[in-house]
């Protein structure tokens, strides 16, 4: 089972690159970020995020054309299965996973557009720093850069 905050969905600007991105917190994380952002997630908390749900929160956010995990859970086959879902049920929408490892299995790959690598590191920053340690990759190919770039064109 997977379980989210519903109080914290949200469409963001920021995390998926020229997305209009639907964005759900998933508790019950297993990372150990060294300087954890959002301790609270590591807690049992929230609702179960089912298929039914996923549908109902886009149906109620018409025009995502996006949809982030914004971490793993405990329960990757049932991640991936969301993930599944929103590829056959609403082909229009890309998937997204934020994930605390450094590695995933080639699964994610299939599963999600976009993913991202790499424990949160307080003092190497996330990914729009130039010196993060996380990474984030589309259909395989590391796209992390693009974050950088934004941040030279808005300090000219
Ligand atoms: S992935 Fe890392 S920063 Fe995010 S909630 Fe889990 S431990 Fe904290």
């Amino acid at each position: 089972m997977l379980k989210y905050v519903p109080e914290l969905t949200d469409i963001v600007a920021e995390e998926i690159p020229d997305r209009v991105t639907l964005a759900v917190e998933i508790s019950n994380c297993r990372g150990n970020c060294p300087g954890c952002h959002s301790p609270f997630l590591r807690n049992d908390i929230g609702t179960e995020l089912t298929p039914v749900l996923v549908d109902k929160l886009l149906a109620d956010n018409f025009g995502a054309n996006c949809f982030l995990f914004l971490g793993e859970g405990n329960d990757s086959e049932a991640l991936l299965n969301l993930a599944r879902h929103i590829k056959s049920a609403h082909p229009g929408v890309e998937t997204a996973v934020y994930s605390g490892r450094d590695k995933v299995e080639d699964s994610f790959y299939d599963a999600f557009d976009y993913v991202k690598t790499g424990p949160y590191i307080a003092a190497l920053g996330p990914l729009d720093n130039p010196n993060t340690n996380q990474r984030l990759y589309y259909h395989g190919k590391d796209i992390t850069s693009v974050f950088w770039r934004k941040i030279l064109t808005e300090n000219k």
